[in-house]
């Protein structure tokens, strides 16, 4: 194939991690089935390659544990993508269960409401119902403070190696035409319209620009003309007046070999991925070191393919950064932004406190590095919308491995001209209008 990058084209995409090729290839497909154009219309772009970003080192769970209950149709449509080809995305559907305290009650039922109503089902189970649900998954739960528990049937998680491929697989399968080690530098914009796109290899005249950076985005941002503060409005009208557009987060992470299958469910499943967060609840070693200004929340799935080795994957609350980073080197391969010398010592902890099985796993934990960064909006929820005249921005808030299906849903806004109802809620005009999302009951931004 000829990388002579062309000098215009339809629809040039920027960013090959999720939600780039995810939007290359559903853009694909729509002009190839609806004939009103090819695959080879869709120019992707990436300064590196494939996965490069946060898709590359994701842990992979795919989940719809949210409050931000217009995100539960997003996830919906998601895992409709995920298993239209679970193979060669490794989605395994294994559910996924969350588990909270009496504190959190009230949102586990308004969160299944909302998912059921999203036709995501699930289903919300309290007090001693909680108890022996966890018991008949994981009979050595300890539930002593499990009083609330949320399991989604649709979610599951998938090895990031395996969507990397997969969707690169599917661009090429429909036409796309990708490049990488092509860095986009700027855009030449005539007012709010982007004539071309600038790269080390030339100009791309494009009629449509699909931005899907993940944590550079707060460049392409500044690149479209746009400031680095926001007032954002309530619906109870308070007014938070100029708050940093993007702040980077650094997440840690980690992995624990286990020995054979020892993580199994007694009718030798796969089990969901776990999620659990006790805010009144201290992380305490097993020899007894606390963690005074921490509290219980921790995930895990199984994990072969990251430790190559049977084990699990997880991680906590990630840190805020600010509105500055050094998003270079990216990942693991960041000297900054690994996870911190108490990471191991409090993963192992919250897992050995949950389940007997766990007990001395902090002998197992698998030293390497791991990590990476994100850019997270004001709101720490996804903005899907025009940021110039023809520049379509994916945002995702660093929480959208999972959503592979906003690729599907930005192709359909973009070859019908027609709003998507999914995707309206996540606007720019909420900031303004008083939609500012803030319905939180947990010390993580992702919730
Ligand atoms: C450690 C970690 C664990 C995570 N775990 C999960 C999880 O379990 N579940 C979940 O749902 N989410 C998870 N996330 C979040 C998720 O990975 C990201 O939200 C998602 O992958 C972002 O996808 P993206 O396509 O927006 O960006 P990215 O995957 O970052 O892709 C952006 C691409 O754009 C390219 N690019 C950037 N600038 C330019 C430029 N100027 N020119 C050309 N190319 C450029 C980059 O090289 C990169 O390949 C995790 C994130 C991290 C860091």
């Amino acid at each position: 194939m000829d990388k002579t990058l062309p000098s215009s084209a339809a629809y040039v995409v920027v960013g090959a991690g999720m939600h780039g090729m995810s939007t290359a290839w559903h853009l694909a497909m729509a002009l190839e089935k609806t004939g009103r154009g090819k695959g080879s219309d869709v120019v992707l772009l990436d300064k590196t390659g494939p996965g490069a970003g946060a898709t590359g080192v994701a842990c992979g769970c795919v989940r719809n544990f949210y409050m931000t209950e217009p995100l539960h149709a997003i996830l919906r449509h998601s895992v409709d993508v995920w298993q239209s080809d679970p193979v060669n995305f490794g989605f395994q559907q294994v559910g996924y269960v969350s588990v909270g305290e009496a504190n959190q009650e009230a949102d586990y039922v308004k969160i299944g409401e909302s998912q059921n109503a999203a036709d995501y089902p699930s289903d919300v189970y309290v007090g001693k119902e909680a108890k022996s649900f966890l018991k008949s998954l994981w009979p050595d739960f300890n539930t002593d403070k499990t009083d609330v528990v949320i399991h989604e049937h649709p979610s599951g998680y998938a090895g990031t190696h395996a969507a990397v491929r997969g969707l690169k697989e599917k661009c090429d399968q429909w036409g796309v035409r990708s490049y990488f080690g092509v860095e986009v530098q700027g855009y030449d914009m005539t007012g709010r319209k982007v004539d071309a796109v600038r790269t080390s290899q030339g100009d791309i005249k494009a009629d449509c620009v699909v931005v899907a950076p993940g944590a550079w985005l707060p460049f392409h941002w500044e690149w479209l003309g746009h400031g680095d503060k926001i007032d954002m409005r309530y619906s109870d009208g308070h007014v938070e007046k100029d708050r940093d557009m993007w702040t980077f987060w650094r997440l840690l992470e980690g992995e624990v070999y286990l020995n054979g299958d020892a993580y199994r469910t007694p009718d030798d499943k796969d089990p969901p991925v776990l999620h659990v967060e006790l805010m009144d609840t201290p992380v305490i070693t097993e020899d007894g070191r606390e963690f005074p200004d921490l509290h219980f929340y921790t995930y895990l799935r199984y994990a072969a393919e990251r430790v190559g080795a049977p084990g699990i994957q997880g991680g906590t609350i990630p840190i805020k950064i600010g509105p500055k980073a050094a998003v270079e080197p990216y990942g693991h391969a960041s000297d900054l932004y690994q996870a911190d010398d108490w990471f191991a010592d409090y993963y192992c902890a919250t897992l050995s406190f949950l389940m007997d099985r766990f007990k001395g796993c902090r002998a197992n934990f698998k030293d390497r590095r791991n990590g990476g960064i994100g850019a997270f909006t004001p709101d720490n929820v996804p903005i899907f919308d025009w940021v110039a005249d023809n520049a379509y921005m994916i945002a995702d808030s660093n929480h959208g491995y999972k959503m592979m299906g906003v690729g599907k849903l930005v192709a359909n806004h973009l070859t019908s001209g027609q709003p998507v109802e999914e995707l309206s809620p996540f606007g720019l005009a909420r900031y303004a209008q008083g939609q500012t999302f803030g319905d939180r009951n947990s010390n993580c931004p992702w919730v």
